[in-house]
């Protein structure tokens, strides 16, 4: 069985972060008129995600996910044609209306662990030396989609494979990032 995770990914996973790489321009899949959002910033954290809230390319099934500074980022072109995909989330989802790309996930709520920062899908970009992606997370819920469950020990040995540590949550630095977050939350509250 050939196992497809993402093309980002497929073909193994490319480190090529480079020092000193600054960010570059996202641009959405409308070949008129596209959505182009500028990143100033390096991005951290990158991943596979296999949840069902992420945008991800055709037949993928997992997205390929990162995050930096929200005031790293802006719209530079069409921002009339961004549209939040689900207003009640906590990741706000910037998506073209027309190609239905996320161009940008954002957390208004000042109390989340992730405030501050913006999650962006670099494939969108042409330039190279993106943070690489460094694990996968939410893993089991590539079910709730179709994924056969029956698929899944091969999915997550393919993971390995390329590097990717399957969580079925975050990340286990990212995960006691939000409960750390949380305790000191508890604390300043009383
Ligand atoms: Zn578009
Ligand atoms: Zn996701």
């Amino acid at each position: 069985m050939t196992i497809s995770i993402h093309p980002a990914v497929d073909h193994g996973v490319q480190t090529t972060s480079v020092d000193g790489f600054s960010g570059g321009k996202l641009t959405c899949k409308c070949s008129s008129n596209p959505v182009v959002v500028s990143v100033s910033a390096q991005t951290a954290h990158n991943h596979v995600c296999g949840c069902s809230k992420c945008w991800k390319p055709a037949d993928a099934i997992f997205s390929q996910v990162a995050v930096v500074a929200r005031d790293k980022l802006s719209v530079e072109q069409n921002a009339d044609k961004l549209s939040i995909v689900d207003e009640s989330a906590a990741i706000q989802r910037h998506a073209c209306r027309d190609c239905g790309v996320h161009m940008y996930g954002r957390i208004e709520d000042s109390n989340h662990p992730f405030y501050g920062l913006d999650f962006i899908h670099t494939e969108l970009s042409s330039e190279s030396g993106w943070s690489p992606p460094e694990f996968a997370a939410f893993v089991s819920s590539i079910i709730e989609t179709g994924t056969p469950p029956d698929n899944m020990d091969a999915i997550r040995a393919r993971l390995e494979e390329l590097g990717l540590p399957p969580y079925d949550c975050l990340s286990p630095p990212l995960m006691d990032a939000i409960a750390t977050h949380i305790y000191n939350q508890r604390k300043a509250g009383g």
